[in-house]
């Protein structure tokens, strides 16, 4: 058993609120460059929808990510010497318009109108090439729906459903998904960098673009399935998110986390054991691979697990963050949260607690069996969720969607003065104290509660050093 620590992400669906908050200050401060227009590291994509750039989700056109096949696990886009005999030549990267040509207007155009008959108006143009531009896509192109008639069709978490039922406006659905670079265990991004830029950080799992040794290929970004590696076309080198280690190196949550308004983000540590990380990737069919996910992840109330951590060198505030995780919590202890397509194989490690949508429930009923019943008659269709989050296996969404009903049906007994609704907790294998620390985390934590990170040794300088080399120097 091989010990690592790793900082992790659980998102709660049910309470996005689509504001796009999250991905503001994260483009202020990280993206706010030439050569960076069009990169979110941070976006919120509404569901369903094909997303940004266009059809990531589908690896049939973006060949990102592993697959299995008769050789064992290999990268999608093929391995190294397929690389380097194509290495001027990438056919599998997203082309600019499939991400979106980021547009600026001459505001000062506005201000210094003369006084008119009718309000000035300003066209938006290119920020690639100063040209007017004919808006046709954008970033968040498809919030709240719009377009779903025409892009609909393209969003592969169909799969197994009649795609045209959920296009009628009576049946549609809508959620939000926040997306970041998920900072895998068995990153796809690092696995295709010919030059060895990408790296996975020891300490933390922090998966970061070395700009020094960057020589542009590109094929981190075409390698990655969630396509959240982007190609500077100033600096001519790649980059992605950080994780925000220079604050979480201090404690501090990442600022897409800290500015979260529907406080739906949760980071924390987890344990997991390395020598699992082959096996996993290869489990034998994508259903398989979320639980052998799950089985890679320790418990760090174990005290075998603990003893073993301590003499790997795991430093005392690393276990004591992790004995605390939140995302350790949601994930492994409650099955509330799921990973985003397993079925990539990159072992990703932000999470999410798939979304209620209490419209077309009846939620005052208390008999267990018809919990399950409601939450299959839920307004988002379980097979959506089930390919969006575990390869299509129903199984997990339903546990998770049925406990957080469960609590909801437990609480709302409390709160109107009734007898605590205990056997509604029970026919979903929650217990009480079980149940109000779910409700307490869902619901009311501070952010003490909700972000649970150590501190980098004192001796760790080296790691603030890396800035320079790990960051973007001095255009940050
Ligand atoms: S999600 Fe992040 S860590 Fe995973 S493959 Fe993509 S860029 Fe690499
Ligand atoms: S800030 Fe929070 S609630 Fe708003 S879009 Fe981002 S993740 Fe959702």
């Amino acid at each position: 058993m091989k010990i690592k620590a790793q900082y992790a992400m659980v998102l709660n669906l049910d309470k996005c609120i689509g504001c796009h908050t999250c991905s503001l200050p994260c483009n202020n401060v990280w993206t706010n460059r030439k050569g960076a227009e069009y990169m979110w590291f941070n976006n919120v994509e509404c569901k369903p929808g094909i997303g940004y750039p266009r059809k990531w989700e589908n690896q049939q056109i973006h060949r990102g990510g592993w697959t299995l096949g008769e050789k064992g696990l290999q990268l999608a886009a093929g391995g190294r010497v397929h690389k380097t005999l194509n290495i001027f030549h990438n056919p599998d990267l997203p082309t600019i318009d499939q991400y979106y040509e980021p547009w600026d207007y001459d505001y000062a155009k506005l201000i210094e109108s003369p006084a008119r008959q009718h309000q000035p108006a300003i066209r938006p143009r290119s920020q690639l090439t100063g040209e007017p531009l004919d808006l046709q896509w954008g970033p968040n192109w498809e919030d709240d729906l719009a377009g779903l008639a025409t892009t609909g069709g393209g969003d592969v978490n169909f799969k197994n459903l009649e795609v045209a039922t959920y296009l009628q406006f009576r049946n549609v659905f809508m959620f939000w998904l926040p997306r970041l670079c998920e900072h895998c265990l068995n990153p796809a991004c690092v696995a295709s960098c010919p030059s060895g830029a990408l790296y996975k950080r020891e300490e933390d799992g922090i998966v970061l673009v070395d700009q020094e040794r960057c020589r542009g290929w590109r094929y981190c970004v075409s390698g990655c399935p969630y396509k959240k590696v982007y190609f500077n076309w100033h600096t001519g080198r790649a980059e992605k998110c950080l994780f925000c280690y220079p604050r979480t190196e201090a404690g501090q949550t990442t600022l897409c986390a800290h500015s979260c308004v529907g406080r739906i983000r949760y980071v924390g540590v987890l344990l997991y054991d390395a020598e699992r990380i082959a096996q996993a990737a290869a489990a034998p069919t994508d259903q398989a691979v979320y639980p052998a996910q799950m089985e890679m992840l320790l418990d760090p109330e174990d005290p075998e697990v603990r003893r073993a951590a301590k003499a790997q060198g795991l430093a005392d505030n690393v276990l004591a963050a992790a004995r605390r995780s939140p995302v350790h919590a949601l994930i492994c202890r409650w099955r509330l949260a799921l990973p985003l397509h397993p079925e990539f194989r990159t072992l990703p490690m932000v999470w999410y607690v798939p979304p209620l949508s209490p419209v077309s429930v009846q939620a005052d009923t208390t008999d267990a069996q018809d919990q399950v019943d409601q939450v299959d008659r839920m307004r988002i269709p379980i097979t959506y969720l089930a390919n969006l989050l575990t390869a299509g296996d129903e199984v997990p969404v339903r546990l998770a969607l049925s406990r957080l009903m469960a609590v909801r049906q437990y609480m709302r007994s409390l709160r109107l003065g009734q007898t605590a609704d205990t056997q509604v907790l029970d026919k979903v294998g929650l217990d009480l104290p079980t149940a109000d620390r779910i409700y307490h985390l869902l619901a009311l934590a501070r952010l003490d509660d909700r972000f649970v990170l150590p501190t980098a040794p004192a001796g760790d300088a080296g790691i603030y050093k890396r800035q320079g080399t790990c960051g973007f120097g001095d255009a940050m």
